[in-house]
């Protein structure tokens, strides 16, 4: 059996836990160790190759970026079990807006869903930390919309001359939109390359301008400032008494050997993302915590959430030059302020370049073969205009009923129970769904007919369970009874437990969510570093 010592143990190696690792060692001199359960990703150095063979074949660039036995069940939608150094973060598409400061007090404000325990003020400066950790390219947004301490750390990725035809047509539909926030770098930072606007942002991006996970642990662990284990899964927290603190992690190496792991530490940190960091506290269920640990509210698992969202394609009038970096958008968050009509209904709104209805095409719309000519004639016609890509994320209120549970028959080599989800509409959300995806559907109308244009297509994310930067599982809030950890992420029954990032949200906003699981889980770092 192998032997770990440590002072502050973080279970989970992605974006949140690399951000608190980062903080810790800066300020603190306990002994860090980040335990891992899958293997050290891709490196930087293949990265250039593994782009051209994604290109080429369609190849994924993250060889063993999971375990095989190690996967969730029932409605996964938007649930991925990445499981390698990095985690998630080493797929993601860098965009990094904020939550807005409304997301922080919907009870307050609409009577639905919940408030957190803490500000968008009080989060500002932990924004900002996350913002400057990962190198955030940013324009400043109108401060109703978007307001913030400090200004962005690196100047905004350019707002191109598509992009710059774009943000004309949306503030003729009386919408301020602005270049968005992107872990991207917009100049040479922390050693890392600046864009080249090579457009693979996610699955890959070849040059490091996009931060992931892996330039943090690496830099970490160069300078010996924390101690990372991979292919090492935890599969038990032991504590002592009902209400006693951590004594050990308990967990296997997931390579050939299987070896048993024992970790013991003053302060463990549960940094294991969405369904996991949740799971693992069920399984850690014993005769003093029959329900598992940290579940004095019995709501461990509980009230998952996520956000949906309606999507539409624009004809325009205008003359765009499709392919010039297509990953990157403008964002209006104008409308994540207050609910429309007396009803409730925030979102976010992106806009992007498209080619969509503009490709050339072998049939014409009446089916009837092209060629030649008439192939390029048409071709030629379609080219002529502009087609914009439009989306808006709006937010599920999360249900109690929206739940993990274990998936008896499916269990991982070791006889863990997998995860099994359920997904309940809150009957809120559900009764003004159809209203507010109509409501949506009628913007991206209205800004058509505002550029003289016409929407080609709506779509709407179909999926029943909203699970687009799903949060929820170990809920804060100031009452044991009701929540699991308190406002700074520790565990209302256990004084040495952390709890960092997304599993902690009450509500899931209407936004891309990863920067605020960081900028959440550096909140709960400084906390960590303030305890003993
Ligand atoms: C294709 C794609 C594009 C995306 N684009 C964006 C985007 O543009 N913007 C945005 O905001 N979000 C985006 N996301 C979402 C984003 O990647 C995630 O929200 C974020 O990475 C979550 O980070 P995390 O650290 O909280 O958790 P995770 O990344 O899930 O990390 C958890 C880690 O813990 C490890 N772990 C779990 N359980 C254990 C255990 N018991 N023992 C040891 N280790 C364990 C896992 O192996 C994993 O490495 C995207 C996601 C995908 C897949
Ligand atoms: S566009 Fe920029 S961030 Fe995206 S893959 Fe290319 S270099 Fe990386």
């Amino acid at each position: 059996m192998k032997t770990i010592e440590a002072d502050i143990c973080i279970i989970g190696s992605g974006i949140t836990a690399a951000m608190m690792a980062e903080h810790l060692a800066e300020k603190t001199s306990r002994a860090i160790t980040v335990i891992e359960a899958g293997k050290p990703s891709t490196p930087f150095s293949e990265r250039a190759r593994a782009r051209e063979r994604y290109k080429d074949y369609g190849e994924s660039p993250w060889k063993q970026d999971h375990l095989d036995d190690q996967n969730a069940y029932g409605v996964t939608y938007g649930f991925s079990p990445s499981m390698h150094v990095g985690g998630l973060a080493m797929h993601w598409g860098g965009v990094a807006p904020r939550y807005a400061p409304e997301d922080f007090r919907v009870k307050s404000l609409t009577g639905l869903g919940d408030d957190w325990a803490f500000s968008y003020d009080d989060l500002d400066p932990f924004y900002q930390e996350a913002e400057e950790r990962m190198g955030i390219a940013g324009e400043q947004g109108p401060t109703a919309f978007d307001p913030r301490g400090k200004s962005y750390p690196l100047p905004a990725l350019p707002v191109n001359y598509n992009l710059a035809q774009l943000r004309d047509w949306a503030s003729k539909a009386g919408i301020a939109a602005w270049s968005t926030p992107s872990a991207k770098n917009s100049q040479p930072y922390q050693g890392r390359a600046v864009c080249q606007r090579c457009d693979t942002c996610y699955p890959v991006c070849p040059t490091g301008a996009k931060y992931s996970p892996d330039f943090s642990w690496d830099a970490l662990v160069k300078a010996g400032k924390i101690t990372l284990v991979t292919e090492t899964l935890v599969r038990r927290l032991v504590a002592e008494g009902q209400h006693g603190r951590i004594v050990r992690a308990t967990g296997n190496r997931t390579d050939a050997s299987g070896e048993e792991v024992t970790i013991t530490a003053k302060s463990f940190v549960l940094a294991a993302g969405f369904v996991w960091s949740a799971h693992l506290l069920m399984l850690s269920r014993d005769d003093a915590h029959p329900e598992g640990l940290a579940n004095r509210s019995g709501n461990v698992g509980r009230y998952l959430a996520g956000h949906r969202n309606i999507g539409g394609q624009v004809s325009l009038p205008l003359e765009l030059y499709p392919g010039i970096n297509v990953q990157h958008s403008l964002v209006s968050k104008q409308f994540m302020r207050e609910g429309r009509k007396g009803k409730y209904l925030r979102h976010d709104l992106r806009i992007w370049e498209s080619s969509v209805g503009r490709d050339p095409r072998l049939r014409a719309s009446d089916g009837s073969l092209q060629l030649g000519d008439a192939l390029l004639a048409d071709w030629r016609q379609r080219a002529k205009g502009a087609t914009a890509r439009v989306r808006a994320y709006y937010d599920v209120l999360p249900d109690r009923e929206s739940r993990i549970t274990f998936d008896a028959a499916r269990k991982n080599r070791f006889g863990d129970p997998m995860p099994f989800l359920t997904w309940k509409d809150a009957p809120e959300s559900a009764a003004l769904r159809e209203w507010q995806e109509e409501e949506l559907r009628n913007l991206f109308r209205s800004m058509a007919k505002a550029g003289g244009g016409e929407v080609i297509s709506l779509s709407s994310n179909a999926n029943d369970i909203g699970q687009e930067h799903p949060t929820g599982g170990c809920r804060m809030g100031s009452d044991p009874a009701t929540s699991v950890v308190d406002g700074w992420g520790r565990a209302h029954d256990h004084e040495n437990l952390w709890i960092a990032g997304a599993p902690t949200f009450p509500t899931a906003s209407c936004t891309n969510g990863t920067l605020t699981f960081a900028a959440v889980g550096l909140r709960t770092a400084s906390a960590i570093a303030r305890s003993g």
